[in-house]
């Protein structure tokens, strides 16, 4: 595999792909990850042999046996990042380096091998190629999953000998249709996400099948997400299931939790801290309690609260519910910061905000 460059992917066409005007309507109001594209990107690892078998080829059903070791004991990896369509007709990516190094990070606490940077750039990049007709135009982006996972049959617990690593891509629309709207939030007493020592800082399938209890239970309560406090001291806030968290106070400060073991080192975190930073805003990575959350907020001096990720962007929390009571943020229905922020990170990604940061990846 040519380390520089990443490997060379054969290619196999789709031999019956969706319709153009099939396309044409799924693209129209496709939602969020329902609707897929015809091909998918796939590179084989073995113990022996090491990275192999570098294809793009048609979207298709896999068989695995019984016996893999990701169905067992859940080694398996993931990313998220989005495709855009620029107001030229071209075609970027934000930051995919970054999603690429996250990658081995999460590959190396996984007990994973480690994807060379060139060779998961390379994977997506072919496979915006040959979807490229999937890519939405006006406010939707091609949302890419690539994912690694454990495939050896074997029972024995030690991390696998083979493994397949696969893209897949997923037209999507705005996140919040007709508007964003600001949304509630539980938060979760009896659940945490991440304990120190554990996988919270890795983006893998675990650390979700582990929130999903906490997630359905904010539904209960009538909240669109979770909010977690830290494992050891239960007093802190965190993250949402898979969100972000900053809070603006009343001179224009923002403050998110720090990194640092037990919170995801999201892409947009980091690219909200930067912006921020360059309008001259104080920007904090200092943890705080729920008991200054609800103070501070029912004092007034926190005026705005949302949470980033590539998949909402910014989302403004309008209201915390909790079991030992709640409180509202604002007005409720979110804030000029928090928007601000949503419009220049968004104008960047899609080519309409001068790119001062060198975050935008062209790739047609
Ligand atoms: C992916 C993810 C995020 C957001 O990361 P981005 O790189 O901004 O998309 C935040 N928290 C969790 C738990 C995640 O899995």
């Amino acid at each position: 595999m040519n380390a520089e460059n990443g490997p060379f992917f054969t290619r196999r066409q789709h031999p019956s792909p969706v319709a153009a005007n099939v396309r044409a309507t799924l693209l129209e109001d496709p939602g969020f990850g329902r609707v897929f594209t015809d091909h998918m990107a796939t590179i084989r690892w073995t113990q022996d042999e090491g990275w192999r078998d570098a294809e793009i080829r048609p979207r298709e059903p896999f068989l695995i046996d019984p016996a893999a070791a990701v169905l067992h004991y859940a080694q398996e990896i993931f990313e998220g990042l989005k495709a855009y369509r620029l107001s030229d007709g071209g075609v970027a990516l934000f930051r995919p380096e970054q999603n690429a190094r996250r990658f081995q990070a999460s590959a190396e606490r996984l007990a994973m091998p480690a994807l060379p940077e060139a060779a998961f750039l390379k994977s997506i990049e072919e496979l915006i190629e040959a979807d490229v007709a999937w890519v939405p135009g006006g406010d939707g982006s091609l949302y890419l999953r690539p994912f690694m996972f454990a495939a050896e049959p074997f029972l024995g617990v030690r991390p696998a000998a083979e493994y397949w690593y696969v893209v897949i891509a997923s037209p999507v629309g705005a996140y919040f249709k007709g508007g964003k709207k600001a949304v509630t939030v539980w938060l979760s007493d009896d659940y945490t996400r991440a304990a120190p020592g554990g996988t919270g800082a890795a983006k893998c399938g675990g650390n979700y099948a582990a929130s999903l209890v906490a997630q359905a239970e904010a539904m209960k309560h009538g909240c669109d997400q979770v909010v977690f406090l830290d494992a050891a001291e239960r007093k802190y806030v965190e993250e949402l299931g898979g969100m972000n968290v900053f809070l603006v106070y009343e001179d224009g400060s923002l403050q998110t939790p720090p990194l640092g073991g037990t919170i995801l080192p999201g892409v947009t975190r980091d690219a909200i801290i930067t912006l921020a930073k360059a309008e001259g805003r104080a920007v904090r990575e200092e943890r705080f309690s729920f008991a200054q959350w609800k103070a501070d907020a029912e004092a007034g001096k926190i005026r705005e609260s949302f949470a980033c990720g590539t998949a909402a962007v910014v989302t403004p929390i309008g209201e915390i519910k909790a079991a030992e009571g709640g409180f509202v943020i604002g007005n409720g229905g979110g804030g000029a910061v928090a928007e601000a922020l949503r419009a220049k990170l968004v104008g960047i990604q899609r080519g309409d905000v001068p790119d001062t940061h060198g975050w935008v990846r062209r790739v047609l």
